[in-house]
């Protein structure tokens, strides 16, 4: 379980999020859902340890990982995986080199093995020699995926993942979270603004407004809330 506690944020003086109270259940997936700049990604950097918010504690598992303004476990040591918004592949990487890197920092051993399994896994064996400019927006999508994957992260952070893919792929794609999820039994947090993407796939939702939370809850209680902003925001 992910707890954030009375978190504040402020980017010169400019709150984003302000006394942010949040939990996120092992082995769910919980989407934050927002309009752009309502504070998604900034709660990712947060929970990652890439972001040190001026107040407040975050908790993983039950133990401080970031205590106000202090980090007291590293980025690297949180075992989450971060799927960014950009992707953000290596250009001058190979698919098989983008996949197989986190592994070899790590000197885990079986480094071929783990990353044959991926690219079977996303079906992109046949692309492992090109790099990522000769990839679709689909392929490149699994590739960050994948690269998550491989170093067997207990929380998946993915920050608005298929905003950039047509209607078809981006169904397909959350079939494949769909299985993501049962198959590794992770913890996910997905960011999106767009409410149907959301109700497709998430135990918990989350509606951010401002950097507050006006809701919280299953899909139904989301799609029933009474609160104002709440009925607003997924009414179109
Ligand atoms: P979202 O992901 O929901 O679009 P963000 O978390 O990226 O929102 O941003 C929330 C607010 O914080 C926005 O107003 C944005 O401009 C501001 N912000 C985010 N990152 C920074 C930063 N590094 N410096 C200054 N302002 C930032
Ligand atoms: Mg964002």
């Amino acid at each position: 379980m992910i707890e954030l506690k009375n978190i504040h944020q402020a980017y010169d003086q400019k709150p984003v999020l302000q006394d942010l109270n949040l939990s996120i259940p092992s082995n769910q997936l919980t989407c934050l859902l927002g309009s752009s700049g309502s504070g998604k990604s900034t709660i990712l950097r947060v929970i990652s340890g890439l972001e040190i918010p001026q107040t407040g504690q975050v908790l993983i598992d039950g133990r401080v990982v970031t205590d106000s303004e202090k980090i007291i476990v590293p980025a690297s040591e949180r075992n989450i995986g971060f799927i960014f918004q950009d992707l953000a592949l290596w250009p001058h990487f190979t698919v098989y080199e983008n996949i197989a890197f986190g592994l070899q920092e790590q000197k885990k051993s079986h480094v071929k093995e783990s990353v044959m399994e991926m690219l079977d896994f996303f079906s992109l064996r046949k692309y492992h020699n090109k790099y990522p400019h000769q990839l679709s927006g689909g392929q490149k999508q699994l590739v960050a995926i994948a690269r998550s994957l491989v170093l067997n992260p207990k929380f998946l952070l993915m920050d608005e993942p298929l905003s950039d893919l047509d209607v078809k792929l981006k169904r397909k794609m959350l079939d494949y979270i769909h299985i993501l999820k049962k198959k590794f039994d992770m913890t996910i947090v997905y960011v999106t603004h767009d409410h149907k993407e959301a109700f497709d796939i998430a135990d918990q939702v989350v509606v951010l407004h401002q950097g507050n939370i006006e809701a919280a809850g299953t899909v139904s209680e989301i799609k029933n809330s009474s609160n104002e902003y709440v009925r607003y925001f997924v009414t179109f």
